[in-house]
C-alpha cells in the first residue's frame, strides 16, 4: 500500500473538537476527489469514534485524542486514538444497541454507524492504555458498482 500523504492531530477529547475533528479530515480527504456522500460518510465516522473518545475514554481525568489519517490513491486510512479507560470487550462494544450509557441519551449505535459507513472498521487495544479505532474506506466504490452492474 502506497502513502501518499498523512497527517496527524491531536487534541483534548472535548466535544467542541467532534465538529473541528470530521471537518479536518474531511477537508485532507478532499485531493482524493470524492463524492459528496464518501465526505459525508467519513465525517459521520469520524464524528462517531472522536464523540466515544470525549464520552467514554476519560471519566475521570482530562485526556488526549490522536488522530491519523493515511492516504494512498484511492483509500483514506483514518485512526482516532486514545490513552484512556480502554473496553473490556470488543465484541459486546460493537453489538447494536450496547452501551455502558443508557442513562445518557446514548443508544450504542456508535460502532455500527462507522461499520456501517466505512469498509473496514478494526478496534484495537493500545499497547499503554486505551483504544485505536482504525478504519478504512475506498473512494469510487459507489460509481465503480453502477458501471459494472
Ligand atoms: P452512541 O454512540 O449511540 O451515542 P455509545 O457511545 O454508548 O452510544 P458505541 O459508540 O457503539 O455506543 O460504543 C459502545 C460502548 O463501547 C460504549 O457504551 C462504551 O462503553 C464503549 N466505548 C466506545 N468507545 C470507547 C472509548 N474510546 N473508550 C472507552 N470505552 C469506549
Ligand atoms: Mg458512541
Amino acid at each position: 500500500m502506497n502513502i501518499i500523504n498523512e497527517m496527524t492531530l491531536k487534541f483534548k477529547a472535548v466535544s467542541e473538537n467532534e465538529a473541528f475533528a470530521r471537518s479536518c479530515v474531511a477537508a485532507f480527504c478532499v485531493q482524493l476527489n470524492p463524492t459528496l456522500d464518501e465526505i459525508t460518510d467519513i465525517k459521520t465516522a469520524v464524528s462517531e469514534a472522536v464523540t466515544n473518545c470525549v464520552v467514554h475514554a476519560y471519566p475521570k481525568n482530562e485526556g488526549e485524542v490522536i488522530l491519523n489519517v493515511k492516504l494512498t490513491n484511492d483509500t483514506a486510512i483514518i485512526s482516532v486514538s486514545d490513552n484512556g479507560i480502554g473496553i473490556s470487550n470488543f465484541e459486546k462494544a460493537r453489538q447494536p444497541f450496547f452501551t455502558t450509557k443508557p442513562n445518557e441519551e446514548r443508544s450504542g449505535m456508535g460502532f455500527t454507524v462507522m461499520e456501517s459507513f466505512m469498509d473496514k472498521v478494526y478496534l484495537l487495544k493500545n499497547k499503554e492504555k486505551g483504544v485505536t479505532v482504525l478504519m478504512e474506506k475506498k473512494f469510487g466504490e459507489a460509481e465503480r458498482k453502477i458501471i459494472g452492474g
